[in-house]
C-alpha cells in the first residue's frame, strides 16, 4: 500500500483566506523512506498560508504502515477509546498476521510507538517499565507529579534504557535511565497477564492507565496465589 493523500480545504486561522492543502492519510515508510523522517520530525505536518505565510502545524488522523517491521500506528486526535476495529482496515490486512496494531491520540505518543517497534521493543512491556521507573522518579523529587513519559533511549550494548518524564508543575523533563532486567521483568509479567489483551483485534492503546490496569491485575494474581498457597499449607 503506498501513500495516501487527499486534498482539504484549509481556512487560515490568522487571514481566514481558503487555501487548499494535501494531506497524507496514509504512509509507508518502507516503499517511501523519505516519509519516515518528515513524520518523525513533523515537517509533514507543517502548514504555511499561501496568502499570509502564517505557519501551523495540522492535526488530522494518520496511519503509519511499517510493513517491514511490522507495525501499524494510528494517529487520532484526541482518541479516547481502547479499541478500534476498523472492518475495511481489518479486512484490507487480514493476510497480515502478527501485526501489533495502536491508536495513539498524541503526536509525542505516536513518535514513541514508531521509536519502540523500530527499537524491536515490546511497547506493552515498555508502558509497564515506563510505569515502575515513573514511580521512583517520583519518589525521588519528593513526590512530584508526573504528567507524562516517553521512551527516549534504548542502548542494547550499554544495557539501559531511558525514560523522559515531564514533572511537577512546570512540566519539567527528567532523564531517568534503567538496566534492560526491569524491561525484562516487566516483558515477563506481561506475557502472564496480557495475554487476551495480545489477541484483540484491530487497533487497541497501549498507554500509563493500560499498565496501571496491568500492574493492578498482577498484584490481584500475586495475592491470590498467596491465599491459595496459605490454604495448602
Ligand atoms: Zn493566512
Amino acid at each position: 500500500m503506498p501513500d495516501n493523500k487527499v486534498i482539504k480545504a484549509i481556512v487560515c486561522p490568522m487571514c481566514g483566506e481558503l487555501s487548499k492543502a494535501e494531506i497524507y492519510t496514509s504512509v509507508n515508510p518502507t516503499v517511501n523512506k523519505s516519509i519516515r523522517d518528515k513524520v518523525l520530525d513533523g515537517g509533514l505536518f507543517a502548514w504555511s498560508c499561501p496568502s499570509c505565510s502564517h505557519s501551523a502545524r495540522l492535526t488530522y488522523p494518520i496511519l503509519y504502515n511499517d510493513m517491514k517491521n511490522r507495525f501499524m500506528v494510528y494517529l487520532i486526535p484526541k482518541i479516547e477509546r481502547f479499541q478500534l476495529c476498523d472492518n475495511s482496515l481489518e479486512s484490507k490486512y487480514i493476510n497480515l498476521r502478527n501485526i501489533s496494531k495502536r491508536i495513539v491520540p498524541t503526536f509525542n505518543s505516536f513518535k514513541e510507538k514508531i521509536f519502540i517497534f523500530e527499537s524491536g521493543l515490546d511497547d506493552m512491556a515498555v508502558e509497564l517499565t515506563k510505569l515502575a521507573i515513573g514511580q521512583t522518579v517520583s519518589k525521588k523529587l519528593d513526590g512530584a507529579e508526573i504528567f507524562e513519559g516517553y521512551l527516549s533511549m534504548y542502548d542494547r550494548e550499554s544495557n539501559t534504557m531511558g525514560f523522559t518524564y515531564f514533572t511537577g508543575d512546570d512540566r519539567i523533563p527528567y532523564v531517568q535511565t534503567a538496566r534492560l532486567e526491569i524491561y525484562g521483568k516487566s516483558k515477563d509479567i506481561i506475557d502472564r497477564i496480557a495475554v487476551k489483551d495480545k489477541k484483540l483485534k484491530g487497533f487497541i492503546k497501549i498507554d500509563e492507565e493500560w499498565a496501571e490496569n496491568i500492574l493492578y491485575r498482577y498484584k490481584r494474581a500475586k495475592h491470590i496465589e498467596k491465599l491459595n498457597k496459605l490454604k495448602e499449607d
